[in-house]
């Protein structure tokens, strides 16, 4: 009987227990140690454990022994635990939600030990009350209140304004879910410690505060939708999502791309999910968990709160070197290469747009013997990125323009060619120029496109008259390989030339012979087309090593062009000025004329003369120059 009479006065105390429990060992299972707002969320459901295990203990205690708290030791204990942890909450929760806004760290240590002294005044109250009653007494067999109670209601509604203050501050750094989760819970607390105040018959107070934590349980302490089942660290979206928090803040760090894992070539296993989870295992031993996110299948991204470059760059040394020691998967010891990226926001990372490229921009080729890129490198590693969009831009916005550089016969003082050479007047990075963009847009297929806008340019240049009036015989279009194995290339040309009414000889297309020598079947197709549909042709770039003169023969080009390095090698050695000469006396052989590009002194045009080429090519006469330039030239 007695202890069920117990069990009707504690009923509430139990659920709050019970609950408290429940929520307790949630968040033990999940192993998430170490991480501070974890660890005080585990603090507070063991608090209110605690404060729930003291009053049970006194009401049972009561029942019991049938004596009142004043007359009853044991139940006077309870009372005092339940003193003791119940003061701990509140701070405790003020310190979850500054941990939650992520403004526990070291910069603010002044500030969140200055927020611990009205705690220690209370705790200190509670403590020395046996001695000093100055919280509550016993008085006639009835317990008292006495000021010292209203002091720790002051201040437990200090860390509830100090926590709102902190919610409203960080407003913006937290999404919609966090927000409206804290306000809702500390509501639900909040109206539980009301009711209780003004109805002192419902003992519900533990229970809200407990029903509270299981709610912050659910949402906030609940992260699986930002942690990676495989490895358990944190994914992309949680990369972006914190990184986006700290911009927002102005907070500043440095972040780490672990990237290009390879592992040693004994490894059959390729870099599968078992090495994947190896390399996550082994970068937890040298980072907390909590700062190390999976972003790509193969790449992963440490977050350092510190803007110490020694600090960062001595943690990209540790990672690679225990990375290269070796990870352990199944019973094997792997070691595994890696690459870092290394950049310090917010300098030199400033908007997600520059963090997803430290997982995604191509890296240099591994063979520089470079492995942390940070500085100057980045620049490289974030350059081809940037040009990528450049190009997409110029494409856009109609920023490409189509230069012209002349082509004269030798000895002639007049215009009879010109080459079109295409420039990039970005409006964000100024001038590009085209060994920069030509090969990125090549990677990726921009050059379709770029290759059609010169053709269109130089068509309509054409279709004006000026460069028949100006006495040119065609006009030079450079042609990469990868547009020629597109379907349908030559055919798409020749619809744009009819569109524009133009007669096809007037176009020559240049293109460097780079493709290796089982293509030539390939490459030999799309010159008979070009053939049949009327277009003229040149080989490229004659001596710079991808161009043979097996090529020459098989090829039918219409003009070879000599490489300007091998003009200006020429002028410097012996050795050069022989391969000069025997290139232009076998060219000369298959009957095909010859133009030599890089023309710049009048030293050189002679030379040239004597060795009987046809056109030449170079500033000399004049660096390409716009349209209007050009004709100004000539005019
Ligand atoms: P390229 O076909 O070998 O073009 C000749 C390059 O040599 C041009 O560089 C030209 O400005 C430069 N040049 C000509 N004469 C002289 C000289 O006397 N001295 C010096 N120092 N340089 C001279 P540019 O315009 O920077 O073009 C670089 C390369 O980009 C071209 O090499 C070509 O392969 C490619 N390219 C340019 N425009 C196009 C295009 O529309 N489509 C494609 N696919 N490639 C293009
Ligand atoms: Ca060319
Ligand atoms: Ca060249």
């Amino acid at each position: 009987m007695v202890f069920f009479a117990a069990l009707n006065r504690a009923a509430f105390y139990i659920a709050a227990f019970a609950t408290a429990l429940i929520v307790y060992v949630f968040a033990f299972l999940r192993h998430r140690l170490g991480k501070t707002q974890n660890s005080l969320f585990r603090a507070l459901a063991l608090d209110i454990m605690l404060s729930s295990a003291f009053i049970i203990l006194r009401v049972y205690a009561e029942e019991y022994l049938r004596a009142p708290v004043s007359e009853n030791k044991l139940a006077a204990l309870g009372h005092f635990g339940y003193f003791i942890t119940h003061t701990m909450l509140a701070p405790l929760f003020c310190y979850y939600m500054i941990a939650v806004v992520d403004d526990l760290h070291r910069e603010n240590k002044i500030k969140n030990t200055l927020i611990l002294i009205p705690f220690v005044i209370s705790e200190v109250l509670v403590l020395g009350n046996p001695v000093t009653n100055w919280v509550y007494y016993y008085e006639a067999g009835q317990l008292q209140r006495n000021w010292g109670e209203m002091i720790i209601y002051v201040v437990g509604v200090f860390y509830f304004a100090v926590g709102i203050v902190t919610v409203l501050f960080n407003w913006n750094g937290m999404n919609k879910k966090r927000r409206s989760s804290l306000i809702f819970f500390q509501m639900i607390t909040i109206s539980g410690v009301l009711v209780q105040l003004f109805f002192s018959k419902i003992k519900i107070e533990l229970l809200a505060e407990a029903i509270g934590l299981m709610g912050l349980m659910l949402s906030i302490e609940n992260e699986d939708e930002w942690i990676e089942i495989g490895t358990f660290v944190y994914n992309r979206k949680a990369l972006f999502a914190d990184i986006e928090r700290r911009l927002k803040k102005n907070a500043n760090g440095y972040l780490l791309c672990v990237r290009r894992l390879s592992a040693d070539s004994r490894y059959r296993g390729g870099a599968g999910a078992n090495l994947i989870r190896s390399v996550a295992n082994a970068l937890k031993e040298v980072h907390p968990w909590y700062n190390i996110y999976r972003i790509t299948p193969t790449a992963f991204m440490l977050h350092l709160r510190e803007s110490d470059a020694d600090i960062a760059r001595g943690l990209a040394e540790t990672v690679i070197n225990r990375l290269e020691e070796g990870v352990t998967v199944g019973k094997e010891k792997i070691h595994v290469e890696a690459s870092i990226i290394m950049a310090k926001y917010p300098e030199e990372i400033r908007s997600l747009v520059g963090l997803a490229l430290m997982g995604d921009a191509v890296l240099p080729p591994a063979d520089d013997g470079v492995r942390i890129y940070e500085g100057e490198k980045l620049g490289s590693v974030f350059r081809q990125a940037i040009v990528e969009d450049a190009i997409r831009r110029g494409l856009n916005e109609g920023t490409f323009e189509v230069y012209y550089q002349p082509v004269h016969k030798t000895g002639g003082l007049e215009l009879y060619a010109a080459e079109a050479l295409i420039r990039l007047h970005d409006t964000q990075m100024g001038d590009l120029y085209p060994d920069e963009f030509i090969p990125i847009a090549e990677s990726t297929g921009l050059i379709n496109e770029m290759g059609e806008f010169v053709v269109r340019e130089v068509c309509r240049f054409l279709k004006s008259g000026t460069p028949d009036s100006l006495g040119m015989d065609h006009i030079n279009v450079n042609l990469s390989v990868v547009q020629c194995i597109q379907n349908d290339f030559v055919q798409n040309l020749r619809t744009i030339v009819d569109e524009y009414g133009i007669d096809p000889g007037k176009i020559n297309f240049e293109i460097t012979e780079s493709v290796a020598a089982n293509d030539y079947k390939m490459l030999e197709s799309v010159i008979t087309d070009f053939k049949n549909s009327g277009f003229r042709f040149s080989m490229d770039d004659y001596g710079t090593g991808y161009s043979n003169m097996q090529s020459i023969f098989l090829l039918d080009f219409d003009v070879i062009k000599i490489d300007k390095s091998i003009l200006w090698e020429a002028e410097k050695t012996e050795g050069g000025r022989i391969i000069l000469e025997n290139s232009i006396k076998m060219i000369r052989k298959t009957g095909k004329r010859i133009l030599v590009e890089g023309v710049e002194t009048d030293k050189h045009a002679k030379l040239l003369d004597e060795l009987g080429v046809d056109y030449l090519q170079g500033y000399l006469f004049s660096k390409p120059v716009p349209e209007k330039d050009f004709v100004a030239l000539y005019a």
